[in-house]
């Protein structure tokens, strides 16, 4: 694909919402974890949390409320920019005076269409990300299949991406990415794995051919559409389950472990950054996964999920301590993982139970694809950054996509050398 294409760009309206940006001293015990409390019910956003300094994002419908919690624990804190648009904030731009959003001036431009192309430099729209994946199957029609595997809640196309040899013996791999809106990277890793697979095919090792590739670089396609134009921190689908559009969160809507009401991280209440939904499954976005997953007939062996911003790699259980019947295998495959992650650019990813390294969750898609569709190898990992958080700098992308496409080959040459406890391949008669 060549990078002389013209930029075509479509005028936008801004419909932003608008965000303060506090600088947070966390001086006594317990006020730092407070504030991460505040960040994981979605009170607030953490931005950077750099030692010593913490930046938050408030949404300004909730500056009055945080303001009392925050008084309430004496936590200081001083306001660093007082109106901004979360895009705005995103690409870097403080501006002096935010313009009034009804402003012929205050207008986006957005790239529209398949007018750009990806080059893991940047993060792309999502016209962008589908136009990738119908360039590869058209360059590469052996091998690439793209496939519609369902519509979301606002009309838009899930866009699926198989690669193949159509050999009869291989066994499934499953990436996807941006379950979360928010969470570009993982959009970018993957698509930067499925470039690298597509184009170099016919040159790699056996471990890699030898599986049916799947890849969703958008699992949540309302969602990322809505934090590209209007909110850079929305992390739910777009369903509308209260007066307003309140979303669901995805990774508490899979039907392993989801009815574990009251778990404060698989909320019941729509307004909720973790809610549920009404019940498992109850989004087209989740049942796709599920369905193809089930009934496509592809007996999978690697669940990978990527996520930001922990850098970690996480296996099941979410909901519980105790030890998966695989729990061995999957430390020595996440392992496997991390070092080989590590080697490429010395970024230490931790490896571990998701319960155990990062908190409890019900109705998450790895408890699902290990605990109902016995996909041995689920893994969850979670990409950078820890310090810019959602927030990551263009210039780490392609170290990033480096280092997760490492990880990757590294456990398919794992996988194919392990016997798995868990790895019952079922049939298509028994999954109907
Ligand atoms: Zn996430």
């Amino acid at each position: 694909m060549s990078d002389q294409v013209p930029i075509i760009l479509v005028k936008v309206a801004r419909r932003d919402v608008r965000y303060q940006i506090w600088d947070v001293k966390c001086l006594k015990d317990g006020q730092r974890t407070f504030l991460k409390n505040l960040d994981s019910k979605g009170a607030i956003t953490i931005n950077r949390d750099d030692k010593g300094r913490t930046e938050v994002m408030v949404n300004g419908s909730r500056v009055m409320q945080v303001k009392n919690l925050l008084r309430s624990r004496e936590i200081e804190y001083e306001v660093l920019t007082n109106d901004i648009f979360s895009t705005q904030y995103a690409m870097g731009m403080l501006p002096k005076r935010v313009r009034s959003p009804d402003s012929k001036r205050n207008r986006i431009q957005l790239p529209i269409g398949n007018s750009r192309v990806l080059d893991w430099t940047d993060f792309y729209p999502l016209p962008t990300i589908y136009n990738f994946l119908d360039e590869l199957e058209k360059t590469f029609p052996s091998t690439c299949t793209v496939s519609i595997i369902g519509k979301t809640v606002e009309g838009l196309d899930i866009k699926l991406l198989k690669i193949s040899n159509s050999n009869a013996n291989n066994t499934g791999v499953w990436l996807d990415a941006a379950t979360h809106a928010r969470e570009w990277i993982g959009t970018s890793v993957v698509t930067f794995i499925a470039n690298y697979i597509a184009r170099k095919f016919s040159t790699l090792p056996e471990y890699i051919t030898n599986k049916d590739w799947y890849f969703l670089p958008v699992v949540n396609p309302d969602g990322f559409q809505y934090s590209h134009l209007h909110d850079r921190m929305w992390r739910k689908n777009r369903a509308c389950y209260g007066r307003t559009v309140t979303g669901v969160d995805l990774n508490r809507n899979f039907g392993y472990c989801w009815e574990n009401t009251g778990a404060e991280s698989a909320a019941i209440d729509p307004y909720s950054i973790n809610y549920r939904g009404p019940s498992a499954f109850s989004e087209p976005e989740t049942t796709a996964i599920k369905d193809i997953i089930l009934y496509s007939g592809t007996p999978f062996k690697v669940f990978l999920t990527y996520h930001a911003c922990s850098e970690v790699i996480a296996f099941p259980w979410c909901n519980t301590s105790d030890p998966c019947p695989d729990y061995v295998n999957l430390l020595e495959g996440g392992t496997t993982m991390a070092k080989a992650m590590y080697e490429t650019n010395g970024r230490m990813y931790k490896v571990g139970n998701f319960k155990d390294i990062m908190y409890h969750a019900c109705g998450t898609s790895i408890d699902w694809s290990y605990g109902t569709a016995h996909i041995p190898f689920s893994y969850l990992v979670e990409l950078r950054s820890k310090q810019d958080r959602f927030l990551l700098p263009k210039g780490e992308i392609l170290d990033c996509c480096k280092e997760a496409l490492n990880g990757v080959i590294a456990l398919m040459e794992f996988v194919d050398r392990k016997k798995c406890l868990n790895c019952t391949i079922i049939t298509k008669a028994l999954r109907q």
